[in-house]
């Protein structure tokens, strides 16, 4: 048993990571909301349970959190839930570098980001006048994919966007290929970077589109057909093994990328989202700087994992087991914020 305890918000993927740091050798607290305690209460991977009416109260139980010694592991609910602004007040020991949300969370950074890192980005169209391809239309700060839309060329896009209320269109080339979300972690105790796993999301209501025959979507009202990419679950996947040495290069020029701009840059778990054409071209058109939810199948490992771990090693055990040599070697100092 360890001194500090692992903590994080219930949600996401607290599951994994609490079951992870359990593993590990963690004592646990899960943060949630009324009734959200019932789950932690029957999957026994919080030893406490900290209940709070809204997330905006977060803050509030700092103290008692410090008290207690805790790390916050965060996840995509947590920087959601509290937002940037709260998150680099907070005081508690946090796990990873604070200055990488800006890059991801600013489009135009993000973009800067994943370029320095020589990876493949769909073009983005500044002005709907110059779309010259099909686009997938994207809204700033939209609810989980909702409203995206593809147009294939201006007039079509105009066509789209004559009836809705002016917006903050973000307009990107659109990938045909695969959907392939890949999750790395890089430690910066062992100074690696490791494969962790792969996986394709399941997301309503365009994964089920392709089950209506274009016949009968011809005689259905358009908002019923009008894609949306909300994301409902997440499939676990394994790639091509000739792929996998361009695929590391790709997570390791991130982090050096990273640590460029962001000093020290880039550490624990992240995800880049890619599309693989089909002449094997990968495209990125977005990073996570954090765990996924695509990592959640995991829980007891992945192929990946299993090979190089030789036991169950989710990324939640692997945030933990990073947590534990930085303990270990006295170099809590370079993982925590
Ligand atoms: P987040 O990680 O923030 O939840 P997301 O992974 O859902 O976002 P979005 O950028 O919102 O990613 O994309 C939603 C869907 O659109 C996904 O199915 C993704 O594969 C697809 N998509 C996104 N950008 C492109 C693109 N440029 N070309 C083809 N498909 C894309």
């Amino acid at each position: 048993m360890f001194n500090h305890k692992i903590a994080t918000i219930g949600s996401h993927s607290a599951l994994q990571i609490l079951k992870g740091a359990k593993d590990e050798g963690f004592s646990t607290i899960v943060i949630c909301i009324k009734n959200r305690e019932k789950l932690y209460k029957l999957f026994d991977v919080a030893d406490e349970i900290i209940i709070i009416n809204d997330y905006k109260e977060f803050p509030k139980i700092q103290n008692k959190l410090k008290k207690e010694k805790a790390i916050i592991i965060p996840h995509a609910s947590f920087i959601a839930y509290l937002g940037l602004k709260t998150i680099e007040k907070l005081k508690i020991p946090y796990y990873g570098n604070k200055k990488i949300l800006h890059w991801e969370s600013d489009r135009n950074k993000e973009k800067k980001w994943l370029a320095k890192s020589k990876l493949n980005l769909p073009k983005i169209f500044t002005k709907a006048e110059k779309i010259d391809r099909l686009v997938i239309v994207k809204l700033h700060g939209a609810d989980g994919g909702k409203g995206y839309f593809l147009a294939k060329d201006k007039d079509d896009f105009i066509k789209k966007t004559k009836s809705q209320p002016k917006q903050n269109y973000f307009i990107q080339e659109y990938i045909i290929g695969v959907p392939i979300y890949i999750h790395y972690f890089y430690s910066p105790i062992t100074n690696q970077v490791e494969i962790m796993g792969f996986d394709k999301r399941y997301e309503t209501n365009v994964d089920s589109l392709g089950r209506i025959n274009s016949y009968d979507q011809l005689d259905l009202p358009k908002k019923m057909i009008d894609p949306s990419y909300v994301v409902i679950g997440n499939f676990p996947m394994v790639v091509r093994e000739s792929l996998l040495p361009k695929i590391l290069e790709m997570g390791q020029n991130v982090v050096k990328a990273s640590q460029k701009i962001a000093p020290p840059g880039l550490f624990g778990p992240f995800c880049l989202e890619t599309i693989l054409t089909s002449e094997s071209k990968f495209y990125t058109f977005e990073i996570s700087a954090r765990i996924v939810a695509g990592t959640n199948p995991y829980i007891n490992g992945s192929p990946y994992t299993w090979i190089k771990y030789n036991e169950p090693m989710s990324t939640g055990r692997r945030i933990a087991r990073d947590i534990k040599q930085a303990i270990e070697q006295n170099k809590l100092e370079k993982i925590l914020y």
